[in-house]
């Protein structure tokens, strides 16, 4: 049996619901909480029914509507056709990194060439690919050699049309000697070195990231151009590592990597629970800094963060033996570098030319699509079916996830989707977070973000079946496009026509009706998603003309739009004008729509043929 498409869980009193294909989350209130108990397997009105002593018939048509737009937009509940699962189950990229691990630069020397050339062959399709060394003690004088012998395959990487990146992983020292005792970890320091011709200032910086004050030779390598980025890579060695990311962020590093497939390599009888509960208060102590705009990377954290806000669930996160190799000082090829120095998972030999595919093959095998308990586990968006070196530390089988690891795996994914929440609602923005390793998503309601935008300009709210009246009155002989151009270019101007719309809309159309502040109707707003398209249709109608040019109006337009793009999934928004409506142009356009086009003579109105102009909304603008 699959995991439920919609899965709700409740963490410290919170209800949270997440799309088990989109991961796409969010902190829902109870009646949602309620509503999605039965939805989407319910019909509407049965749920309307089941749920008629618990809340109000209005409210629940809210949700129910509110879900469906969702749904329309492919948020949530997006189908993943027979083609597509195939393709995300068996894709097999190509070799994306290969690691040199040896005691020194200078052993690593001798068969740099060779390992080149391994990484350039199988990397197949792959445009970014990464040779990195892995000394075990670093001579920095040894890095003007390492640097020629770079350039060559750097020169054979450019010509096969390939991005080549060169990443030096050594030993390193963060802190004074106690807080290294104290934190329960070990350290090493991962730099992406300047592209070719590789600088040599890097040997005066290599020297100087052992000296006394890394974290200011850290600054140096960065700020004098020798590498793109430096990481530090924390290995827990206990179980006990709550506040590392505290020590290391308050120490002045501000990229840092978790290395947990190692951690569990070295220590499998470590209790899962106890290492969730260290994770959970590093990830604490992260998104605080992050509320206290105070960005820094940790993954991965920001890594998950982004899959949630990209809706790119991670269905194979451990790349193992497909896209990362790693060879010893004998020229032994291993699947990734967990399984480094386990005589069982050598694949090949990088000087005996020999790379056995028949044991790739199971790593092949691995990921959320190919696993049995991953397709049945609602964390697999997140987990990505964990990793082949912890699964071999904790049930000796590459493929076998153990259970009690999975257990406290899934409370983990509950608490990253928990602190994705409070970043996202107090509106970080995620974009520049993304961007320096992505928009504000604040809690899940439509209706919620458009009545807080309009706030103290406008009022907003749902049709109620008392607004027939109105409507037929406005709706009357009307010339605007909101009653013109619907989606199937009917007029409805009769009152039970308009009773039946507030009463029953199509449940993903959003309409409201726009008040003064003191409650009087003046307008209407209407969104229709386009299904399939990351596209909606949105009307806008003001029956004062001379509110279009009110600048509060466009400025909450404006964040109104950009609001919908981001929890819709929607990239552009199309609205009809019709000649009459110079105002309502000039409106759309302040609010930062373009023209796109005119529809030629497309509406038939009093015997005439008319033409209507499309203004459109990118949320690329
Ligand atoms: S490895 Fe475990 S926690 Fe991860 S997706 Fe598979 S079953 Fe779920």
């Amino acid at each position: 049996m699959q995991a439920p498409h919609l899965h709700r869980f409740e963490r410290d009193g919170r209800c949270y619901v997440i799309d088990t294909h989109t991961c796409f989350c969010f902190e829902c209130d109870r009646i949602s909480w309620d509503v999605l108990e039965y939805y989407p397997r319910e019909p509407v009105n049965r749920i309307y029914h089941l749920l008629r002593d618990r809340h109000p018939r209005k409210e629940l048509e809210e949700v129910v509507g509110e879900l469906e737009w969702l749904r329309v937009t492919k948020a949530i509940l997006a189908p993943l056709d027979d083609e597509s699962f195939f393709k995300k189950a068996a894709r097999a990229g190509g070799l994306k990194k290969l690691t040199l691990a040896a005691a020194s630069l200078r052993e690593a020397l001798s068969w740099l060439n060779r390992g080149g050339l391994l990484l350039l062959a199988r990397s197949r399709e792959e445009k970014d690919i990464t040779l990195s060394l892995r000394p075990e003690t670093l001579i920095a004088a040894d890095w003007g050699q390492a640097a020629v012998a770079l350039a060559e395959i750097s020169a054979a990487a450019r010509l096969a049309g390939k991005n080549f990146r060169v990443e030096l992983d050594i030993p390193f020292s963060p802190f004074p000697e106690t807080i290294i005792k104290n934190s329960g970890c070990t350290f090493r320091c991962r730099l992406l070195v300047s592209a070719a011709p590789f600088p040599e200032s890097l040997k005066g910086g290599l020297t100087a990231l052992n000296g006394k004050k890394p974290a200011g030779a850290f600054k140096t390598l960065l700020e004098n151009g020798a590498v793109e980025t430096i990481r530090v890579a924390v290995q827990p060695a206990s179980e006990t590592f709550h506040t590392v990311v505290e020590a290391l962020h308050k120490a002045g590093y501000g990229d840092i990597v978790f290395d947990l497939p190692g951690a569990w390599m070295a220590h499998p009888r470590h209790d899962p629970e106890a290492v969730v509960d260290s994770l959970e208060a590093n990830i604490l102590y992260y998104v605080d800094q992050l509320l206290h705009n105070a960005p820094f990377r940790v993954e991965p954290f920001a890594l998950l963060f982004k899959a949630i806000h990209d809706g790119a669930p991670m269905y194979r996160a451990d790349p193992s033996g497909i896209e990362t190799l790693v060879a010893d000082g004998e020229g032994a090829l291993y699947p990734s570098l967990p399984f480094l120095g386990t005589p069982r998972f050598i694949l090949g030999n990088l000087m005996e030319g020999v790379l056995d595919e028949t044991r790739c093959e199971p790593f092949l095998l691995s990921g959320t699509l190919q696993t049995p308990e991953c397709l049945r586990c609602w964390a697999r968006g997140l987990c990505g079916g964990g990793h082949a070196a912890i699964h071999y530390a904790r049930s000796g089988d590459i493929r076998h996830p153990d259970a009690a690891w999975c257990d406290a795996q899934r409370r983990w994914t509950g608490a990253v989707v928990e602190a994705f929440n409070r970043i996202a609602s107090a509106g970080i923005n995620f974009d520049h977070l993304v961007a320096s390793m992505g928009p504000c998503t604040r809690r899940f309601s439509l209706l919620g973000a458009a009545k807080a935008l309009f706030k103290g300009q406008l009022g907003l709210r749902p049709l109620l079946e008392g607004d027939a009246t109105v409507l037929v009155q406005w709706e009357n002989w009307n010339r605007s496009a909101y009653f013109l151009c619907n989606e199937t270019g009917a007029l409805t101007a009769t009152r039970y026509d308009r009773e039946m719309d507030a009463l029953h809309p199509p449940p993903y159309r959003q309409e409201w009706m726009l008040t003064r502040m003191n409650g009087t109707p003046c307008g209407l707003l209407k969104l229709q998603p386009v299904p399939g398209k990351q596209m909606a249709r949105a009307w806008l109608y003001l029956h004062d003309e001379e509110l279009y040019a009110k600048p509060a109006l466009q400025h909450t337009l404006q964040a109104l739009l950009a609001e919908l793009c981001r929890e819709g999934q929607i990239r552009h928004i199309l609205t009809p004008v019709t000649a009459n409506e110079t105002k309502l142009a000039a409106a759309l356009t302040t609010a930062g729509f373009v023209h796109a086009g005119t529809e030629r003579e497309s509406l038939y109105l009093q015997g005439v043929y008319q033409d209507v102009d499309i203004y459109t909304y990118s949320a690329e603008d």
